[in-house]
């Protein structure tokens, strides 16, 4: 067993790839994958928002399918957690990574009471987003100029 460079290049990308576009949970594809569940959420990287932060203007990405579901990106410049849609219809699922599918969320008229909810929510499910910025930042700033890279292109 000789793993080189390229080919967890090539695992990890695969993972982040799976990760963002399947609706698999996390164990399922690191299993399908062979990796640990660890190293899965470490290939995962920030997916871009499409918004940037109104604080630095850094464009703001989703950490993980639970927040891009709430539509909550993060700003990876300052850490500012900004949801993209206060009528929020789905709350995130607390177990796992949520659906993990792109529900269309329709915007919702003063839903107000259902945000506070989903606040609520949220604040029960830190854990998971403090070990994904964590794990993020073990991969060192390589990801971070990459991720960036990525949305300048997009945009
Ligand atoms: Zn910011």
């Amino acid at each position: 067993m000789s793993a080189t460079a390229d080919s967890i290049d090539q695992l990890r990308e695969q993972a982040n790839e799976q990760y963002w576009t399947s609706n698999e949970t996390v164990s399922q594809l690191a299993e399908r994958l062979g990796i640990s569940r660890n190293a899965m959420y470490s290939s995962v990287q920030p997916m871009p928002a499409g918004a940037s932060c109104m604080q630095c203007d850094e464009p703001l990405v989703f950490t993980n399918r639970t927040s891009r579901t709430a539509r909550t990106a993060t700003c990876p410049a300052c850490e500012a957690q900004v949801s993209l849609d206060a009528g929020l219809a789905t709350p995130p699922a607390g177990n796992d990574l949520g659906p993990g599918t792109a529900v269309p969320v329709a915007p919702a008229n003063g839903s107000q009471s259902r945000w506070e909810d989903w606040k609520e929510d949220a604040a029960t499910v830190p854990a998971e987003r403090v070990a994904m910025i964590g794990g993020a930042a073990a991969l060192g700033v390589a990801i971070g100029a990459a991720a960036v890279k990525v949305i300048r292109k997009r945009s």
